[in-house]
């Protein structure tokens, strides 16, 4: 950090904030996690100043030797740690990933001529007119994902994402009663729909999914069966879903991040099936530049410590974690959607249980020191931007080590905080009188109370202990 500091300390000095921000409010937001140090480490090297376009042996930049070994182990590794026939561990994101399945898919199923000259040779084959012409045949075909408000993610068609643009998009929603997946009712709008790809995954939906129904129902009209495990990667890895559950065992594709309950570094890989492998491994330069090598090291210590037995302890534990907190919020009288959680994260309607909205109930918990984020409910009445639902994850708490006690803890807590949250009422203007949906009332002494509560938890649970904290100073 001292070299940081000697360019810029603004930044070095950030980097510091950030530290002690993530070390003293506890992290609920289910997307997130705490990396080790060694993979921490991995990724700050001087593989960041060198191009390796293309894929291991076969680049467009010399002196790539290091790189190759380095991807050459990292998609090894990814193989070996989800049982998957290829690995394509460039991907910078998880949108990234996506995009690049999304070609992949293209190349190798739908058949252009166009598109052929592209699957048989490089993207550099394509003439402008050629390319104009793989443009429209794309909004030809279908996708067909879990809708947005149903916890779907904005890469899975969304009208705001050039997903949306690259193909016709359909969506399948939950259940309105149950807030569940109905996997008869998907299978018939799927055989109206007859989409190319069918897309299972979510950003917050908190039940497993048969993915072998799936990709039954996928077979049945000949689609491209593509999951996004994103979010539950990590309990795809760590063995906690197997069988009919493991998405990479069933879908032609499977997309992850490697940031989230995988708890690497922040990147995208893509799983194959080896029937794709060739267009998969065209998305550099197809979708992406050059891979960041420094960021492959990374994803190859994460998935070094994945295949260790603790991991599989660890996304055990990320599970029974949720699901204690999901039982405490309930018998603390919050409801939960779908009454409880199969993963690693539970949705939480506040719009019912305390006449708050989501952005109200975000921002008055995170003045009291617990960091999550709002989410929208099936259906929402309040829309993505002020919401009815949070969204609570447990991968950094169980990172940390606490367990279903701390849990407990933690649902009280939030239950002080939004019990004594109330909307303010608008003094000025037509709308005097009425309730506010960004301002809320919050007693100070609620506040100091919780926030005490929360430090007490964090003491006992530190992150990087092994890190010198002199700099926090
Ligand atoms: N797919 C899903 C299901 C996600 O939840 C997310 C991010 O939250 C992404 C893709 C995109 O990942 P990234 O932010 O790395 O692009």
């Amino acid at each position: 950090l001292d070299h940081v500091q000697t360019v810029s300390p603004t930044v070095a000095q950030t980097i510091v904030r950030e530290y002690r921000d993530q070390r003293t409010n506890l992290k609920l937001i289910a997307s997130e996690n705490f990396c080790s140090l060694a993979t921490q480490l991995a990724h700050g090297n001087l593989f960041t100043d060198k191009y390796a376009e293309g894929y291991t042996g076969h680049r467009f930049y010399a002196g790539c030797d290091n790189v190759d070994t380095v991807e050459a182990e990292a998609s090894r590794l990814a193989c070996e740690l989800f049982d998957a026939e290829h690995a394509f561990v460039q991907p910078h994101s998880g949108a990234d990933a996506n995009m690049v399945a999304f070609l992949a898919i293209l190349l190798g199923k739908v058949q252009t001529p166009e598109l052929e000259k592209l699957g048989a040779k490089s993207a550099m084959a394509l003439s402008e007119e050629d390319w104009r012409r793989v443009r429209a045949s794309m909004q030809d075909h279908r996708l067909m994902a879990l809708d947005l408000y149903s916890g779907g993610h904005l890469t899975h068609g969304y009208r705001l994402n050039v997903s949306g643009f690259l193909f016709e998009a359909h969506s399948y929603s939950v259940d309105p009663q149950s807030g569940e997946l109905n996997l008869d009712e998907i299978a018939k709008q799927v055989r109206e729909v007859k989409p190319l790809i069918l897309l299972a995954g979510y950003s917050a939906y908190p039940r497993k999914i048969n993915f072998a129904k799936m990709r039954e129902i996928a077979d049945e009209v000949g689609a491209v069966f593509m999951v996004d495990m994103a979010h539950f990667a990590g309990l795809v890895a760590g063995k906690v879903f197997t069988g009919d559950y493991d998405p990479v065992a069933w879908a032609h594709i499977a997309t992850s991040t490697t940031h989230k309950t995988l708890r690497g570094p922040r990147g995208g890989i893509v799983l194959c099936k080896n029937e794709f492998a060739e267009f998969v491994d065209k998305g550099c330069p197809l979708v992406l530049g050059g891979p960041l090598s420094h960021v492959m090291a990374a994803k190859a210590i994460a998935f070094r410590e994945a295949l260790k037995p603790e991991f599989r302890e660890y996304a055990a534990n990320v599970v029974t974690n949720a699901q204690a907190l999901a039982e405490t919020c309930q018998s603390e009288g919050m409801p939960v959607l779908t009454g409880g959680t199969d993963n690693h994260l539970l949705l939480i309607d506040v719009a019912k249980g305390f006449g708050i909205n989501g952005r109200q109930a975000e921002t008055a918990l995170r003045s009291c020191g617990i960091t999550l984020n709002r989410n929208t409910i099936p259906f929402d009445p309040n829309g993505p931007w002020y919401t009815s639902g949070l969204r609570l994850g447990t991968p950094a708490t169980t990172t940390l080590g606490m367990g279903p006690e701390e849990m407990k803890e933690i649902a009280a807590i939030i239950k002080l905080v939004l019990g004594n949250t109330t909307p303010a009422i608008k003094t000025k203007g037509k709308a005097k009188g009425e309730k506010s949906q960004v301002k809320f009332v919050l007693a100070e002494d609620v506040v100091q109370q919780a926030r005490q509560r929360v430090l007490d938890l964090l003491g006992r649970f530190p992150l990087y202990p092994e890190l010198d904290l002199g700099m926090l100073s």
